[in-house]
């Protein structure tokens, strides 16, 4: 399927400069969404996964039916503040602006096998630091999925070594 059909891209958001992927058609389709998670559930299928990991907000988007279709938890990352027990953190870089990410101490258990979601890897920062907070838990990163990459924005540079799969690429 061709994806590119359901990204809309927005000029200038959300700062100047910025061409900002819009996944919300896809989203909106039935057939492209399900196509979407679909692919990610056969990437994932042979990787025994254990737990889904995403970040806030579209990694959740992405990796709830991933998580239901594989049978296994999703556990959320998110910004400082928003989980309510024990959590570790870490600083984190993106690609306009710059933030905190946590994780419950207790979402993954150590030598559980992770797969990562998120709608779109840019930079890479958030990423990056989805990675550091599952394996501070002894979590083994066995994959990360995305929708889109931005291969102008070298993300894939920070995820050397890992396995990684993205639907497609701008
Ligand atoms: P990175 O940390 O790789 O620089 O940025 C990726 C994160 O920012 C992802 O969580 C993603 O949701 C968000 N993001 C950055 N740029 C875009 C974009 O153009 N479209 C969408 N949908 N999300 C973006």
């Amino acid at each position: 399927m061709d994806y590119k059909n359901y990204v809309k891209i927005v000029e200038n958001w959300p700062k100047e400069g910025i061409k900002f992927k819009d996944i919300t058609p896809l989203m909106a389709d039935g057939n492209a969404f399900r196509s979407a998670v679909d692919e990610i559930v056969d990437y994932a299928k042979e990787k025994e996964i254990d737990v889904v990991v995403g970040p806030e907000a579209r990694g959740f988007i992405i990796g709830c039916p991933v998580s239901y279709a594989l049978g296994v938890g999703f556990a959320p990352v998110r910004k400082e503040g928003k989980l309510p027990r024990e959590v570790v953190k870490v600083d984190y870089g993106l690609e306009y602006g710059s933030n905190v990410l946590t994780i419950h101490k207790d979402a993954i258990k150590p030598g559980q096998r992770v797969l990562i979601t998120d709608d779109l890897l840019a930079t890479g920062g958030t990423i990056e630091a989805t990675i550091k907070l599952v394996e501070e838990l002894g979590g083994v990163v066995a994959g990360c999925a995305f929708i889109i990459e931005l291969s102008y924005l070298d993300g894939l540079d920070k995820l050397e070594g890992y396995d990684v799969l993205t639907l497609m690429s701008y």
